[in-house]
């Protein structure tokens, strides 16, 4: 698909999303995907275009304003592509919420092709784009709610630092989609280095099909982990590049209180990126079991689980690579000599063992710069542990205590009421904390930096603006009234997260109100 985008200066601009590209996923062959058109949705009409987005792919941030673009990216062109090839469907399995759930795939989601822009190549993929052969009960469809959270979700994560899949744009449509109401359709457009996720693996092996795995591998290889080549083990090396991004990606998500929800193996990305906003949620007040998903009623992806859970699921991914582990110069083993070797698992094991350790140093030291200590010292642990206890005890807002604790002085006064400052408001034991923060402040005196010094250096970690349940529903509920303007407010807001932006304060910034309790996410939407 060759895709004319005028530029503000009037010029064109062919911006070509093409399933041809060497080494792209589409080259793999049939047996990775179906290929089939996007099915149209009447009276497309854009929601949310995100400017930063269309700059990675070379577009002008008024690229939205051509009424092709949004043509294209509801889907309602892909049929007329009579020369090219159709987009693709990608298959893959995967263990849902501890289960083998079989084949899966992608059941609403369609990629148009790739686009490559500064040496880098970012596949294009529409969600919600109508019925595929893998939609099983589903409609393959997503609702304009799911769609703007995804959208909304991405961005912000990606101004925060966490590694994502972006979000392009967001097009509705009336086309109407029963969920437990009847809602509208929207068409998101999301871009990544590669979606390919753990559930790939798993489905190929589960086929018994080493050669395809084979395959997948070093297409994973080549685009996302080309060091892992020159390996003695390739995919081994493959195996423990990606234990260390995943454990990176989820030190990163406890930080900055994100809970995915919905941590199954076909929602867990290969490049190590954040995938699949669903049931999605940032901590407000503290809860280390806090489960965001309402589906979930184990809890088996709460906020405290998500560390574990992706260790488990890098074990699926490892199972997924044993036929490949051990093999001498690409001489396979037989996936239907049913064992692999001990020797395989063992190494496979030993590939997976760092993630303790990489997780735990990446947690601490992001939390360390939370706490603002620049220095490791003993008793830090504890000192910290004690005020996350204190914040469960008290519900205390995950984001709003470690922004407002930038401004403890380190130097006290006598007066803990004026001392321990707007921090302590946030604690209902204000003895407790106030035992705390004198601690805290000795502990501060140790440090080189000053009061102003650190409280620069918290503020860039600690985020003042997450995307809240609540403030993503107002943004939903205008949007559903054809006003978009809040989407785009918001967007606008969460780009800067760490920046002060005294004006949107009071809007954003704040504790969500108390009609924010009755939201409720879930699964599929
Ligand atoms: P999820 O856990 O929401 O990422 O989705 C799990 C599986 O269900 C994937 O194969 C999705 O493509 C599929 N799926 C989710 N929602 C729909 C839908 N509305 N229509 C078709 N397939 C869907
Ligand atoms: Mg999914």
């Amino acid at each position: 698909m060759s895709l004319t985008v005028k530029q503000a200066d009037g010029a064109a601009l062919t911006a070509r999303i093409v399933q041809d590209l060497p080494r792209s996923y589409a080259s793999l062959g049939d047996a990775f995907f179906s290929r089939l058109p996007a099915t149209p949705i009447p009276a497309p009409y854009l929601v949310g275009f995100s400017a930063e987005t269309a700059r990675l792919l070379g577009w002008p941030a008024d690229a939205a304003d051509d009424p092709a673009l949004i043509e294209y990216f509801a889907g309602n062109l892909s049929r007329d592509l009579a020369t090219e090839a159709l987009p693709i469907a990608t298959v893959y399995s995967g263990h849902q919420f501890g289960v083998w759930a079989g084949q899966l795939g992608d059941g609403r989601a369609l990629t148009l092709g790739e686009i490559e822009h500064l040496g880098t190549r970012f596949e294009v993929q529409l969600k919600g784009a109508g019925l595929t052969p893998y939609s099983r009960m589903g409609d393959g469809r997503a609702v304009l709610r799911s769609s703007i959270r995804e959208f909304l979700a991405s961005e912000a994560l990606h101004a925060l630092g966490v590694p994502t899949t972006r979000a392009l744009c967001v097009i509705g449509s009336a086309l109407p989609i029963r969920r437990e109401t009847v809602e509208s359709a929207a068409v998101v457009t999301r871009i990544a280095t590669s979606f390919v996720r753990f559930g790939h693996f798993e489905h190929f092996y589960a086929r018994k099909r080493p050669d395809l795995l084979q395959q997948l591998a070093d297409h994973v290889i080549e685009r996302l982990y080309p060091a892992c080549r020159n390996a003695s083990d390739p995919y081994l090396a493959l195996l423990e590049a990606v234990t260390l991004r995943t454990a990176d990606l989820v030190a990163h998500w406890q930080a900055v209180g994100f809970c995915h929800g919905v941590m199954n193996t076909d929602n867990m990305s290969i490049a190590g990126l954040t995938i699949d906003y669903g049931p999605y949620g940032f901590l407000d007040g503290f809860d280390a079991a806090h489960i965001c998903n309402h589906s979930d009623s184990s809890g088996r992806y709460a906020y405290d689980q998500q560390p574990q859970s992706a260790y488990w699921n890098l074990f699926c991914l490892a199972q997924g690579l044993l036929p490949l582990i051990g093999g001498k110069q690409g001489a396979l083993r037989d996936a239907e000599d049913s064992q692999a070797s001990e020797a395989a698992i063992a190494a496979a094991q030993n590939a997976l063992e760092p993630f303790k350790e990489r997780y735990t140093s990446q947690y601490q030291s992001r939390l360390r710069a939370k706490f603002g200590l620049g220095t490791q010292q003993d008793g830090d642990d504890a000192l910290m542990q004690r005020l996350f206890g204190l914040m469960q005890a008290c519900h205390a807002d995950f984001t709003l205590t470690f922004r407002r604790l930038s401004k403890l002085s380190r130097d006290a006064g006598g007066d803990p009421a004026l001392d321990n400052g707007p921090v302590r408001d946030l604690f209902l034991d204000r003895p407790g904390f106030d035992a705390w923060a004198a601690d805290y402040r000795a502990r501060l005196q140790s440090e080189g930096m000053d009061d102003v010094q650190r409280a620069a250096a918290m503020n860039q970690v600690n985020p003042k603006y997450i995307l809240r349940n609540h403030l993503a529903e107002q943004a939903i509920r205008q949007a559903q009234n054809k006003d978009f303007s809040e989407v785009e407010r918001l967007l606008l807001v969460l780009r800067h997260p760490f920046a002060e932006q005294t004006d949107a304060e009071a809007a954003y910034g704040g504790l969500p109100p108390d009609w924010a309790q009755a939201l409720e996410v879930s699964c599929s939407s």
